[in-house]
């Protein structure tokens, strides 16, 4: 089965040359819209490819704004803090995921509180959050308050995981219950919808990244989604300094940050937007070979959930136990091919071994059986 899984990607990828687990890809309008940067002079924090890139972003996420920063992780700690997430709260999140999303939360003073994940999307799972709120959440003064410690649960903070939507209307409804605001990490989910809508879409606000790795890059860079338009304004004031539109002075009213993207790299960000209607495509195409052959196997692979049109942007395998993973780990790596497991749990890391979590039965489950295979685009 490992010697099939090798030769499989070398046909994929066809080279005999190591592998990556994904790498970018720029075919298009990249050399040029970056010349014309560096011709401008406008390689900094503003720009045309900016506003141009904030725009493109906002009409294909179907969302009334978008903001762009300078990273993911800026852009899901601005939207924690126009939440109105504060110092000594809590934010309930998952722990299967990149360690961004629990560092956004602390980044605001807050705490993570961890909840399970649906074993067949590995997204925040309605039924452990619901159970969750329904033994630990009262609802008092307008505010839920965590009985266990008197502290306030400020925010849910769900992650669309490799690119599979979570369940987020269930999430939705559940929040709405009491009045929590939903903050979605769509980092890793550009270009994949829910029941047609686009992920980061669905909540007071959504995040994406654009770091090197994921499914279109800008170097770095990141993006708030939003469809209020007075938070979208927040979200500009207070990734530009907090700065007051003045001809000459220097005004800041409150503690802004510099998390603005450079129009540098929101121009290599506008020619792969361009791009990934063709990527989506093509990581489609992808997916459904590794399917192919995962069902030959009788391995486990994650699929888009019914309802769902993922955009894969990495693939996974879900191995028997522990020791079949450990070993197809070490088969791949060693043979050139780069293979990863999950995310160590966020519950196990040290700065987050003190959180509160629900048990996280799946969580722990799927740690011990799932790897990551090569998804990048296919040439
Ligand atoms: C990539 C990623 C982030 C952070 O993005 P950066 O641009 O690297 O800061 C946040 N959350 C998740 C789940 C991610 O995969």
């Amino acid at each position: 089965m490992f010697d099939s899984f090798i030769q499989l990607v070398r046909e994929i990828y066809h080279t005999e040359e190591f592998i990556p687990l994904h790498e970018p890809r720029f075919v298009g309008n990249e050399k040029q819209y970056l010349l014309d940067v560096v011709d401008s002079t406008y390689v900094s924090s503003v720009g045309p490819y900016v506003d141009q890139f904030e725009a493109k972003i906002a009409e294909y996420c179907g969302v009334k704004r978008a903001v762009a920063t300078v990273n993911g992780t800026a852009a899901l700690h601005m939207a924690l803090l126009l939440a109105g997430v504060k110092p000594g709260e809590q934010v309930i999140t998952q722990a299967v995921s990149f360690v961004a999303t629990a560092n956004a939360i602390t980044y605001c003073g807050a705490e993570p509180v961890f909840v399970d994940v649906e074993c067949n999307r590995l997204g925040l799972s309605p039924l452990a959050l619901g159970e969750f709120l329904a033994e630990f959440a009262e609802f008092r003064d307008g505010a839920v308050w965590n009985k266990l410690n008197g502290k306030r649960i400020a925010a849910c903070l769900p992650m669309h995981t490799f690119g599979h939507p979570c369940d987020i209307e269930a999430i939705l409804q559940i929040c709405d219950l009491y009045q929590l605001p939903v903050i979605e990490d769509a980092a890793e989910a550009l270009g994949s919808t829910w029941h047609g809508k686009h992920c980061g879409s669905f909540g007071l606000l959504g995040a994406l990244s654009f770091n090197g790795n994921k499914i279109i890059t800008t170097g770095g860079g990141g993006m708030i989604l939003t469809n209020d338009e007075k938070l979208a304004q927040q979200a500009k004031h207070l990734t530009t300094t907090a700065k007051i539109a003045h001809p000459w002075q220097f005004i800041h009213d409150q503690l802004g940050f510099n998390y603005r993207l450079p129009n540098l790299n929101a121009a290599l960000g506008l020619a792969q937007l361009e791009q990934l209607p063709a990527f989506l495509e093509n990581k489609r195409a992808l997916a459904q070979r590794y399917i192919n052959w995962a069902r030959q196997k009788h391995v486990e692979i994650l699929v888009e959930p019914f309802g769902a049109h993922s955009n894969y942007w990495l693939n996974a395998l879900l191995f028997k136990d522990k020791v079949e993973c450990d070993l197809f780990l070490g088969a791949s790596n060693h043979n050139g091919i780069m293979t990863r497991p999950l995310w160590e749990l966020l519950c196990n890391l040290p700065m987050y071994k003190h959180c509160q979590t629900d048990g996280l039965q799946n969580s722990h489950a799927v740690v011990a059986r799932l790897v990551n295979i090569p998804s990048s685009v296919v040439q």
